[in-house]
């Protein structure tokens, strides 16, 4: 025997999962069940598809067997692909999922957070630690001659060592602690499989002693009794009529190993030309992977029942990635490789159909607005995603955007916007910046506020790229706040004698301010504030210029903003009397702009000199 150690991870998950999971001790079996099923469903493939395996003698079944008493335990055996001794290993004593290692780097230490964290997203197998103070895993992989077996007690590490078994599979035995012992029961473990496993597609043999007594009490007959005790039906054959609420809630949290509900669901059979089952589910909350490159795909492929794969991102177009589910079709070959898969006229048609019945199905779901915002608010962004790579669903998901307003609280969607848009309005207007609070407070928004025009905030840094691509919605026209057009609308005219006594002014700014801006005008949207920034019609703004440096385009060329000024405001009229600050203040407007907009300036040192200065001189 030799003692390895766990992987540092493995000991932090361990910790994590018996101290947070704690009221949900039970789902153990469902991890366990689940994983005998994949393996189950893996040599059934092997068997379809390879030579080698085509001729063994394969009677899938999951084992259950239980003994009370003074030393409980319960062992869970399946006769499935088995593990080598170094996926006992790698499987078992390192953290091979990327999304786990992401959720332990989100790790608060706060327990209660913790805990509800982990419920997103499955613990698997170590589950069994909250139950059992010792697990032997005994293994063969199929095609293999040796066997392994690994134990562990869930704290330090684990030995493994020769094994002796016959068959290909695994078999899992967990010995009950306290917290455990109720486990060694059968109408526990009865309830557990219907509650939680009666979907998996092969039979789950549950083993126990039937005791017969007699009529003084004594025990008769005892007899050793095996019986299934779960459906064995794939869940997403079965009719839409017989399944429940509750149902599609718990096959959801079999496939999403968590605790979480699904928020809605489409469930469609198509028969005919073409035959096939999608189960989509449409989450409450995202994984913690889902912005990460590497994250994995929610939805698992099979053929006519037998599973294919769960490891394909392109089941569904990338901003479908928030789904989680099955798709079946009997339709397409079992030895389907992902190159395959891709060019394949039957997936595609799948696939496009996959993408119009969730479409409709969050159609629905929008009329339902505080549901929907919720959505909206976990996976608006995919939505946004969508609208520039999923050109064919680009109206459809131009509908189902939303978006925070200087008129109300709640998130609103383009078609409201127009709804109350006012009579001789134009245009749809929106300003883009990183922090709604500044948006709220900036000074480009006078003019909009005093003309009682409502103005869509864009805060989300994506929302500057998305929203160039929808340029018109239902003939209007979509306007930027921040730029130096969009005020000609609704801006009174300049008073020409103002703009020809200020024009000595505008020259000497632009002197003072050099290559800082690209020209300085007066402005008609400003009441209160002295100036503002805006960009040039067709310019990319201050933050996408940000946004693209940081995507690593380092090398665009600064785009610099306009200047605009109030020539009402008290500051600009000292402008054209105070010689003495003249360059102090001239750069003050500019900053102050800047500022006003959230975006960073360059040489605060200068800026709060200057601040100073002026605020000594009176
Ligand atoms: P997950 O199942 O989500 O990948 P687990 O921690 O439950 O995570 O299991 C880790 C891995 O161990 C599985 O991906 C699988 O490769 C392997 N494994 C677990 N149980 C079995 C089993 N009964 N038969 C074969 N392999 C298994």
């Amino acid at each position: 025997m030799s003692k390895q150690s766990f992987q540092t991870e493995v000991g932090q998950l361990l910790q994590l999962i018996i101290h947070s999971l704690y009221s949900h001790k039970e789902i153990f079996l469902r991890e366990l069940v689940s994983n005998a099923s994949d393996a189950l469903d893996k040599l059934r493939y092997l068997t379809l598809t390879k030579d080698a395996f085509k001729s063994l003698d394969f009677d899938p079944k999951i084992q259950l067997e239980f003994h009370d008493g003074e030393n409980p335990s319960l062992t869970i055996s399946d006769n499935g692909i088995g593990m080598s001794k170094k996926e006992l290993t790698d499987n078992l004593g390192t953290i091979a999922r990327s999304g786990t290692k992401n959720f332990l780097s989100k790790m608060s230490g706060d327990a209660k957070k913790d805990s509800q964290l982990i419920g997103q997203f499955g613990v698997g197998f170590y589950s069994a630690f909250m139950v059992a103070d010792q697990v032997e895993v005994s293994s063969k992989k199929a095609g293999a001659k040796e066997a392994w077996t690994w134990t562990s007690d869930g704290q330090s590490g684990f030995d493994i060592s020769k094994g002796v078994q016959k068959e290909s599979g695994t078999r899992i035995t967990l010995h009950l602690n306290e917290n455990g012992k109720e486990f060694a029961n059968r109408w526990q473990i009865e309830n557990l499989v219907k509650k939680y496993s009666d979907h998996i597609d092969f039979p789950i043999m549950l083993t126990y002693t039937d005791v017969e007594y007699d009529k003084e009490g004594k025990e008769k007959k005892t007899e050793i009794k095996t019986e299934q005790v779960n459906h064995a039906k794939a869940f997403w054959t079965r009719s839409k009529n017989e399944l429940k609420t509750e149902d599609y809630q718990a096959f959801y949290q079999s496939i999403s190993h968590g605790s979480d509900e699904a928020m809605d669901w489409v469930h469609v059979k198509a028969e005919g030309n073409l035959e096939f089952t999608l189960l989509l589910y449409i989450p409450q909350k995202a994984s913690p992977d889902l912005f990460r490159v590497d994250y994995q795909s929610g939805v698992k492929l099979y053929v006519n029942r037998v599973f294919i794969t769960d490891d394909d991102k392109d089941l569904l177009p990338p901003w479908m990635r928030f789904v989680k589910g099955v798709i079946d079709s009997s339709d397409l070959p079992l030895n389907v490789s992902r190159e395959i898969l891709q060019q394949n006229r039957i997936m595609t048609k799948i696939k496009s159909n996959a993408v119009k019945k969730v479409l409709s199905q969050l159609k629905t779901l929008s009329k339902d607005g505080d549901k929907y915002n919720v959505f909206f608010k976990e996976f608006g962004r995919l939505i946004k995603e969508g609208i520039y790579q999923d050109f064919e669903h680009k109206d459809a998901l131009t509908e189902l955007l939303r978006f925070k307003s200087t008129q109300s609280d709640d998130l609103i969607s383009l078609k409201d916007y127009l709804g109350r848009m006012n009579d001789d309005q134009k245009s749809i207007y929106y300003i883009t910046g990183q922090n709604q609070v500044s948006l709220k407070n900036s000074p480009l928004l006078e003019l909009y506020t005093k003309k009682n025009v409502e103005v869509l905030l864009l805060d989300d840094e994506i929302d500057e790229i998305i929203i160039s691509s929808v340029p018109k919605y239902d003939d209007k026209e979509l306007k930027s706040v921040n730029r130096s057009g969009s005020a000609d609308e609704l801006g009174d005219d300049i008073d020409k004698d103002l703009e020809k006594s200020s024009k000595p002014l505008i020259k000497k700014l632009k002197k003072a301010l050099g290559e800082k801006v690209k020209d300085v005008k007066l402005s008609t949207r400003l009441s209160d504030s002295p100036s503002c920034i805006v960009m040039d019609e067709n310019d990319p703004t201050v933050q996408m210029q940000e946004i693209l440096r940081s995507m690593g385009q380092a090398d665009i060329p600064t785009i610099k903003p306009i200047l605009e000024i109030n020539p009402k405001h008290e500051l600009v009229e000292k402008l054209k009397s105070d010689t003495n600050s003249f360059d102090d203040i001239a750069l003050l407007l500019y900053e102050q702009a800047l500022l006003q907009e959230g975006i960073k300036l360059e040489d605060t040192a200068g800026f709060v000199k200057r601040m100073n200065r002026l605020i000594s001189t009176k």
